[in-house]
């Protein structure tokens, strides 16, 4: 073929509008012949996809081996069609560029072509107008792009997530210096990136992580192409801040690393959080001392450490005496101080590596590593209790408490972590016992320490038979008409040896012991006795009686009580009441329902005491059919200035209504206290403001006294 370069350009296509630019409207152009000519064979073998196209019809006029390869069809099909049957583009679009493509020096267009088999491929298109026979034709190279539009797609796709990505991004060459970073990796780090590129990754390093860290780190790179895991890293401004970075190696093929690639976001507020988190889960919020849990994990970490290196530590179980007289006295505000004060006296005993947890309200538990015997670790508990009994000021007030202490010694005795803590809570009870304010020693060897209980419970037996416990007896009255409803029966011990003392001091050993049953006997025959000889001499007062879980929940209570009644044949249907705590009617709702039903058929009314200190009262108020409930004196004390307790008061006083029990409130220490329960519906009351528990005689005096003074 010819192109004849010296023949003017064509003016009439340059005339004619695209409209009239449909194919077929101009007269076929002869195929290039003769075939002799060596452009013609350039153009025939040329591994170029080649067209010959009449820019007026859009006829393809020829074109070569390597286009019928390309679109499937063979060269005869090829020149009888038209272009728009291979262009995707519209016709009016088509026509329009072949009109471009026929003005010299045109640019390259991108289109999609239809093959044969009806695929479409990306081509890029290289126009130049030639003219053959006196007419303008349109040479055209076409070569398929696909492959390079969709890579280049990937690379920009690559790109953007490359620079908006919220991670930090750093790409450095194989010997750690810094090829590029993105944006977040500026705005993490603070470093611009023509301040880094070029500068060894190690800027951002913080030495907190020691050199093994930064050996393991490398070694997984080398062996697995890629390291994971969180990493504290140095701002521009010196701040530290934690890292969760992903390093990847780019390797060849070969497997010759060409890159790294870190990858990392900055986690320093959600470590921040985790921090706070697992101080929560580990310290006290009040003290900021460990926790039970924390507590637990030392105990046994001190117990392996002693076991290898054959040493030994001791554990202090301490619990505040008088504490509980100060929260009631002065409020939890002042309470929670004191133990603040306290413990910090207390921490501040102990050398470094002990520990002093608070595992509950009032009580402590000190571990002391490295203390062979007891004479080496006596000093430091003497200094503990004194620092516990030095007085605290708090506001205007100086409180002073003390604490009883119990001790036992790992491997002295090897019990589990909680064995050792209940053996040492055991010794701390003798420590209460023997007059507080001082310490008691473990009885090494459970039989010992059984032995030790067994004593205690032996003297309470013989007090018992000796005739050494009394009642006194607290009264109940009406706010609102002034008229005593009736007292409770509190038990004492008159001891020979130490006075009166109050139940908190012996009930407690007594616990699960068969001696509670019999002792909860004599309280009941000696109420009913008492009950018996008030009525002698005209006082009709109806007397409550608490009932311990122990003996409520014994299978033969029913049987027994009714024994006991039927020897006191005096007691009148509602003169005798049972309190029992609801804390203990927890254990079998079903069992304490059908007591209190078989009590009510007998005349003995039901009071649910302590109430509001249970989990599930609401439980308690609909299964069990008691006549009264008890509100806690806890909630009482702190009405005035709690108003979470407030609102719990009021819940009860509300729930006791819509159950159609009656209440009352126990602990009314002072006259706002009771005005406040009038005022809330709270008819009933006891409380030292109204009268302390008090021998029985002096019922009948006080009851005189009153009703002199105008009560009933
Ligand atoms: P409780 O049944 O809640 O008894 C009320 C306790 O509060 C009594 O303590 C009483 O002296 C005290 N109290 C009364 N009014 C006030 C006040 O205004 N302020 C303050 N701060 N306290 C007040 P007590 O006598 O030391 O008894 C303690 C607990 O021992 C009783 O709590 C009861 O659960 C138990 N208990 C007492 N006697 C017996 C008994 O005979 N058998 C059984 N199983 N338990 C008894
Ligand atoms: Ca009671
Ligand atoms: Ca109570």
């Amino acid at each position: 073929m010819r192109y004849d370069k010296n023949e003017s350009a064509g003016t009439e296509q340059n005339a004619l509008p695209p409209a009239m630019l449909a194919p077929l409207q101009t007269p076929p152009v002869p195929r290039l012949r003769p075939p002799d000519s060596p452009f013609h064979k350039v153009f025939e073998k040329n591994l170029s996809v080649m067209l010959l196209i009449d820019p007026i019809s859009g006829n393809i006029v020829e074109a070569n081996q390597a286009a019928a390869n390309f679109y499937g069809y063979r060269i005869e099909q090829l020149v009888a069609m038209n272009i728009s049957q291979i262009n995707t583009r519209s016709l009016a679009e088509i026509n329009r560029e072949l009109a471009q493509a026929a003005q010299p020096n045109c640019h390259r267009f991108l289109f999609r072509h239809r093959l044969a088999d009806g695929r479409i491929r990306d081509v890029e298109v290289s126009p130049s107008p030639i003219e053959s026979h006196g007419r303008r034709l349109i040479f055209s190279i076409i070569n398929d792009v696909t492959e390079r539009l969709l890579t280049e797609q990937r690379l920009n796709l690559l790109a953007s997530v490359f620079s908006h990505s919220c991670e930090g991004i750093m790409i450095t060459d194989p010997a750690g210096l810094i090829a590029d970073v993105n944006t977040a990796f500026e705005e993490i780090t603070g470093y611009r990136k023509d301040e880094v590129l070029g500068k060894p990754a190690r800027l951002l390093k913080s030495r907190r992580q020691k050199a093994e860290f930064f050996a393991n780190m490398w070694h997984a790179l080398q062996s697995a192409g890629h390291w994971q895991g969180e990493v504290w890293n140095r701002r521009k401004d010196g701040q530290l801040f934690a890292a969760r970075k992903t390093i990847s190696a780019i390797r060849s093929a070969q497997g010759v690393t060409s890159h790294y690639v870190a990858q990392f976001s900055d986690i320093t507020q959600s470590k921040e959080r985790e921090r706070q988190l697992r101080f929560s889960a580990h310290y006290d919020d009040l003290t900021g001392l460990p926790n039970r849990v924390l507590l637990a994990d030392r105990m046994s970490q001190a117990m392996t450490q002693c076991t290898r290196r054959n040493s030994a530590f001791a554990v202090a179980y301490l619990d505040l005496d008088g504490f509980k007289s100060v929260n009631d006295q002065f409020g939890h505000a002042v309470g929670d101080r004191l133990l603040q004060m306290v413990a910090r006296g207390m921490a501040a005993m102990l050398r470094e590596g002990d520990t002093l947890a608070r595992i509950g309200g009032d009580e402590f538990v000190a571990v002391l590593l490295d203390v062979p015997d007891l004479a080496s670790c006596e000093p430091l508990i003497q200094r503990l209790l004194k620092a516990a009994a030095e007085p605290v000021c708090i506001g205007e007030r100086g409180i002073t408490v003390s604490a009883s202490l119990g001790l036992t010694m790992f491997p002295h005795d090897d019990g589990s972590a909680e064995q050792l803590l209940r053996h040492a809570d055991q010794a701390m009870y003798q420590a209460k016992l023997r007059g507080k304010n001082r310490y008691q020693v473990f009885d090494t060897g459970q039989e010992r320490s059984v032995r030790g209980r067994n004593e205690i419970v032996e003297r309470i037996r013989l007090a018992l038979e000796r005739q050494e416990f009394v009642l006194h007896y607290q009264p109940k009255v009406n706010l609102r008409t002034g008229a005593v409803v009736g007292v409770e029966a509190l038990i004492r011990w008159q001891s020979p040896e130490r006075g009166l003392l109050p139940p908190a001091t012996f009930l407690p050993v007594l616990e699960d012991d068969p001696l509670t049953i019999k002792l909860g006997e004599w309280v009941l025959h000696t109420a009913l006795t008492q009950l018996a000889h008030w009525k002698s001499q005209g006082i009709h007062l109806p007397i409550s009686v608490n009932v311990g879980a122990r003996q409520l929940n014994e299978a033969d209570f029913m049987p027994r009580l009714i024994g006991i009644l039927d020897r006191h044949p005096d007691c009148a249907p509602g003169e005798l009441e049972i309190e029992v705590l609801e804390t203990s009617a927890l254990a079998d709702l079903h069992h304490v329902g059908q007591i209190i039903a078989g009590c009510r058929a007998r005349g003995v009314d039901f009071s649910l005491d302590d109430f509001g200190t249970g989990y599930s009262s609401l439980t308690h108020l609909k299964h069990l059919q008691v006549s009264w409930i008890k509100i806690d004196r806890s909630f009482v004390s702190d009405m005035l200035h709690d108003a979470n307790d407030l609102a719990i008061l009021e819940g009860v006083i509300g729930l006791a209504a819509a159950f159609r029990r009656k209440v009352i409130a126990e602990g009314v220490e002072n006259a706002a206290q009771a005005e406040a329960l009038l005022a809330l519906g709270c008819e009933h009351a006891q409380g030292y403001w109204i009268a302390r528990p008090m021998p029985p005689h002096e019922i009948a005096e006080w009851l005189a006294t009153r009703t002199a003074l105008g009560g009933s």
